[in-house]
């Protein structure tokens, strides 16, 4: 898992892109990278993720890494997926310092990590890009738009919109994200929950250099749903609501029409029974279901075995109680 053990790393920036199929755009990723190295006065490794690619992909990035000793690749071995591509980057970094998470395809431009960096060391953990302009087909450019709006809506955390993965963020937020060994993996859900400083960065987004988007529609509305469901306890809690809601309804209704027959004797006989008592079994139904839904939520969050909170600064005996991050576990640093 994570390299930060014992030596320390030259190196203080890293910067990962994971890459799949992308064959067409290698050379020229590889290029701007150089140049990026080059400019950089901070010794900058970059690691490469081959995500399983069928063309020659892995062979360029493999040539690379083994030409070049500020370049790691990593070839896994069948297609993971983005998320999990950019996670078995991360499990690799030597970076003392920060991260930079860019797509392989450069629409997150590389240039812009002197940009990040310097809100880096104004103190910020977490420094994400905001889309500015879309460079996409409305269809992409609509559904994106009404995915992030849902999850900030829905999820119990404060996700920032039009922001995906692209970020700079502290060695100890990749540690910290390195920890957090659950399997269904929403990484900028799982940034914005370490916490510490975080703040964006506008940026434009650049049209892809070369070959076609690797994410369908379809993988765009699963990783939304992966959002909703991974941040957020309201679907479930819905079900116990609108359980709660028909159960008190149906008894008012009954209440009321029995005080109403026994006043005026003017309810129809049979009929009224049965819409309240169909409303009432229905709404027992539903709360039930929430209620054993509150109790996978309880099972789904502890099985994630995620720290419980994230400790920024501890005082003891009159100091800071320094490297101390994680409620359990020892932390990778
Ligand atoms: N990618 C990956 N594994 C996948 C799909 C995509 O590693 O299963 C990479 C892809 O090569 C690219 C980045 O993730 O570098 C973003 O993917 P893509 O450009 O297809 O998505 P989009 O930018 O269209 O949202
Ligand atoms: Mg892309």
């Amino acid at each position: 898992m994570p390299a930060s053990s014992s030596s320390r790393s030259a190196f203080e920036l890293a910067i990962l892109a994971p890459l799949y199929n992308e064959e067409a755009v290698v050379s020229e990723t590889l290029r701007r990278l150089d140049a990026v190295l080059d400019s950089m006065a901070q010794p900058t490794e970059v690691i490469l993720v081959d995500d399983g690619s069928s063309d020659s992909t892995p062979l360029l990035l493999q040539q690379k890494a083994l030409a070049d000793s500020r370049y790691q690749c990593v070839l896994l071995s069948r297609n993971f997926g983005h998320t999990l591509a950019l996670s078995a980057g991360m499990s690799v970094i030597r970076a003392t310092e920060a991260l930079f998470i860019i797509d392989g395809d450069l629409q997150d431009p590389p240039e812009l990590l002197p940009t990040f960096l310097q809100k880096f060391r104004e103190g910020y953990d977490v420094v994400y890009g905001i889309r500015r302009q879309r460079k996409e087909g409305l269809l992409k450019r609509t559904a994106y738009h009404m995915a992030y709006r849902m999850i900030r809506a829905f999820a119990s955390l404060d996700l920032p919109p039009d922001s995906g993965d692209f970020a700079l963020v502290s060695r100890r937020v990749a540690d910290l994200m390195n920890a957090m060994p659950e399997s269904s993996r929403y990484l900028r859900g799982m940034r914005a929950w370490v916490g510490f400083k975080q703040t964006g960065i506008e940026y434009e987004r650049s049209a892809r250099v070369a070959g076609d988007t690797k994410y369908s529609l379809n993988a765009l509305i699963r990783l939304a749903f992966k959002g909703i469901i991974n941040f957020s306890e309201l679907p479930v809690r819905f079900i116990t609501w609108a359980g709660g809601l028909s159960v008190t309804l149906a008894l008012a209704y009954l209440i009321y029409t029995v005080i109403r027959q026994w006043l005026y004797h003017d309810v129809p006989s049979g009929f009224t029974a049965l819409v309240a008592l169909s409303v009432l079994f229905h709404g027992v139904t539903l709360l039930s279901i929430g209620l054993i839904g509150e109790y996978i939520l309880r099972i789904f969050m502890q099985q994630k075995r995620r720290p419980l909170f994230v400790v920024r600064t501890h005082v003891r005996d009159g100091m800071p109680v320094s490297d101390l991050h994680l409620n359990h576990s020892s932390p990778s640093s």
